[in-house]
């Protein structure tokens, strides 16, 4: 059994093991876990929110690993406490997760000021969004000050970090003519800094040609609006160049946004939040409800062989789910 309220006073001490459980307690799929959970997250909530959230994707390959490392390390120098987090869509597949392994970020995991958790498999992309908005109000009860948040690909594990966040940068590589379509695709709503990684050795003038042409291919897009353009930078995560630069851009973003715009943006995605969180319960559930187990296998059955239709197979589950005692 645990003891919700010393835990909760060892987190705001910023004892590290403390912070540590509290994760896996909220990371935890078990009823028991998750009132344990929800007392604990009531305690640390009012002492949360401090932390610069900053969401970081990108294609695998890109550098995110890499570049996580090297920004983590600039800002530990500079002295701040950082958490990593991971929104890992595969991880709901496989129940692994390849982000936020600490054994790709090596020399930022052996830092004292650095905590680095590797993304929940917690059954579903809510799931996993759920507990990695929890570990991240952990972490900021814990004193972080700045929490990273790593995700992969463009859909919606991007839009899912998004909304958790105060600042989402992409990283991007020279010589890619898909990664033009893929910035003008579904990026362009998200990202609010954009770097275009591996600027060293024979690459470093490209990705400087691929910098200019995006910053261009923004302003085209922005053009009229007086909102925030996304710069676009370059930096070496390997080197260890420009990742003062990102930083930079990164706390410009949020200047502009300003005290109440980023309060107004939080408290929207609390809102937003919220209704995570239901759609999250309705779906755990459907999925241990008792009445809807009993008609599942015959409702696939159906529906696999074509004798009933989708939207008839869904009534058939719902009555099942609304006939519960
Ligand atoms: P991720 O899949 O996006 O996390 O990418 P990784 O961080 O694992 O990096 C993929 C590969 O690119 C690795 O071999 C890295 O060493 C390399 N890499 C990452 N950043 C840089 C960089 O700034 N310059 C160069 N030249 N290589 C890099």
């Amino acid at each position: 059994m645990i003891d919700v309220e010393t835990l909760a006073g060892q987190v705001l001490e910023g004892k590290r093991a403390a912070y540590s459980r509290a994760i896996t307690l909220v990371e935890s799929s078990r009823a028991d876990h998750r009132a344990q959970a929800r007392e604990l997250l009531a305690e640390l909530t009012p002492r949360a929110g401090g932390a610069v959230r900053i969401g970081i994707s990108g294609v695998p390959g890109v550098g995110k690993s890499t570049f996580i490392e090297a920004l983590g390390a600039w800002l530990v120098e500079q002295g701040k406490r950082v958490g990593v987090l991971a929104v890992d869509p595969s991880s709901v597949r496989t129940g692994g997760s390849v982000l936020g392994d600490k054994t790709r970020m090596s020399s930022l995991a052996v830092s004292p000021q650095a905590f680095i958790r590797p993304s929940p498999s917690a059954g579903t992309l809510g799931g996993v969004a759920r507990a990695t908005s929890q570990a991240m109000t952990v972490l900021e009860a814990a004193g972080h000050d700045v929490v990273l948040v790593e995700t992969v690909g463009v859909g919606q594990s991007e839009i899912t970090v998004a909304g958790m966040v105060d600042t989402f940068l992409f990283l991007t590589i020279a010589r890619t003519g898909d990664q033009l379509q893929g910035i003008k695709k579904g990026i362009l709503e998200i990202a609010d800094v954009i770097c275009v990684n591996k600027a060293d050795g024979e690459w470093a003038q490209e990705a400087e040609v691929t910098a200019k042409e995006l910053a261009g291919a923004l302003r085209l897009v922005y053009a009229g609006t007086n909102g925030w353009v996304p710069p676009v930078v370059t930096a070496s995560a390997l080197e260890h160049t420009g990742i003062d630069r990102v930083w930079n851009r990164l706390i410009r973003h949020r200047e502009f946004m300003g005290a109440r715009g980023l309060a107004e943006k939080r408290a929207n995605q609390q809102l937003e939040f919220t209704w995570a969180l239901v759609r999250d319960e309705l779906d755990q559930r459907l999925r241990t409800d008792e009445q809807v187990a009993a008609v599942r296998a015959e409702v696939r059955e159906a529906v696999l062989a074509g004798a009933m239709p989708a939207a008839t197979a869904a009534d058939r589950i719902l009555q099942a789910y609304d006939s519960r005692s």
